[in-house]
């Protein structure tokens, strides 16, 4: 008998978990379908050694003491600082745009106040900022909306900027200066060790017992617990009731090359690089920026938008919100079951933001 049946062993479940084993002394039961745990979050060493993450790059960044600190009872940190370069008429520009963007591109040499200025000559105001191109051509004008982010977002979402949600586009700063990181949390880095040996620490306790491989419906007639905290696909709980909720997925091609003979001994000069324009791939990750690891060869993973597969992104429209709004009614009515996490609530969350749902479900609901 357990007290918890933890479906799913992402960052939502395993921090759940381990809260109520460790905490509140609750027997936890956390069933994974796939053969790993740490859901989308799962690094592993590829067979030329590399320490790669399955699910494209991971950048943990926060500016949230209280879910850093609790991770670093699990963690010890390597302070990355990611860096993106868009990949624009046949140069690397750093992304989000900045001073040395706008200057590279057009082969200026404008101040950070001039290029206020020139933001504030080029951009188009939108009388209510609606879409994800409402929220770029308002802010940096139509130039270099077209340039960065309109065929990215139809590649990545596979419908144009003006269809979709202005949150889309929001969330990515523009800077007059020349401060070129693409996060600028207060905390930010990935794990020492990498992120499954951050999971690992969490569930190894003797009240958390994890199964892999197995799918939670398919054991359900032969365990006994009282509650479930559930954090898989919301629609797949309630069997698809009011029709599957869309999501976009990505294929992930790995390739791993010499590194002898290449510019500072890395495929490409920052972590991350994006292709708007060029190619069917989104972005280029190559996994020694993000580790920090010492090897001859390096692994680089091109990311392919798809409609079908994995379930990764949750279209942000306003059918797919009232979709989830029905589902979501459904849950509010179950008894002992809680639903938290991406797929459960189908929202992106980072890392961070999914680590603090949890810790909160635990501390005001679950510990009552
Ligand atoms: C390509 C990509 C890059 C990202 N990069 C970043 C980043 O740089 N920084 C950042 O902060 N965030 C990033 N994220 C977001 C991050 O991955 C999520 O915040 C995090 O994984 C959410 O954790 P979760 O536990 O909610 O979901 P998941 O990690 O998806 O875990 C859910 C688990 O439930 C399991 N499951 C589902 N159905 C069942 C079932 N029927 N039975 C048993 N198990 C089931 C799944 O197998 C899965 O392991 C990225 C996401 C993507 C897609």
């Amino acid at each position: 008998m357990f007290d918890y049946l933890v479906v799913g062993a992402g960052f939502a479940g395993c921090v759940v978990a381990e809260r109520l084993a460790s905490q509140y002394g609750q027997r936890v039961l956390i069933i994974d379908k796939r053969d790993h745990i740490g859901g989308n979050c799962y690094d592993c060493y590829n067979e030329a050694g590399i320490l790669i993450h399955r699910y494209g790059p991971h950048t943990f960044h926060t500016n949230n003491r209280k879910v850093f600190e609790y991770l670093l009872l699990f963690t010890e940190w390597r302070y990355y600082q990611h860096r993106v370069r868009a990949y624009v008429d046949g140069k690397f520009l750093p992304i989000p745009i900045n001073l040395d963007t706008v200057n590279q591109l057009y082969g200026l040499n404008l101040s950070s106040r001039e290029l206020a200025e020139y933001f504030e000559r080029v951009r188009e105001p939108a009388p209510q900022v609606k879409t994800a191109e409402d929220a770029v051509v308002s802010q940096v004008g139509r130039d270099l909306f077209e340039k960065f982010f309109k065929g990215l977002t139809l590649k990545h979402w596979g419908m144009e900027a003006s269809q979709l949600d202005a949150s889309v586009t929001r969330r990515i700063p523009v800077r007059t200066s020349r401060d070129d990181r693409y996060f600028s949390d207060r905390y930010q880095g990935v794990p020492k060790h990498g992120y499954t040996a951050l999971f690992t620490r969490m569930l190894r306790q003797p009240q958390i017992s994890v199964l892999l491989n197995t799918d939670y419906r398919t054991i359900l007639p032969e365990i006994k617990f009282k509650r479930i905290v559930f954090t898989g696909p919301i629609d797949e709980y309630f069997d698809y009731r009011y029709g599957p909720l869309p999501y976009r997925s990505v294929h992930f091609e790995y390739e791993t090359l010499p590194t002898a003979g290449l510019p500072e001994g890395t495929y490409q000069p920052t972590g991350t690089v994006t292709y708007p324009n060029d190619y069917d791939f989104t972005r280029v990750a190559e996994f020694k920026h993000f580790t920090g690891q010492t090897h001859p060869l390096t692994t680089i993973v091109r990311q392919y938008p798809r409609d079908s597969g994995e379930p990764y992104y949750p279209i942000p429209c306003e059918e797919s919100k009232a979709l989830y709004q029905k589902y979501a009614a459904l849950a509010a009515k179950e008894k002992n079951v809680w639903f938290i996490g991406r797929l459960a609530n189908y929202r992106y969350y980072n890392m961070d933001q999914v680590v603090e749902k949890a810790l909160e479900l635990v501390e005001k609901e679950l510990a009552l």
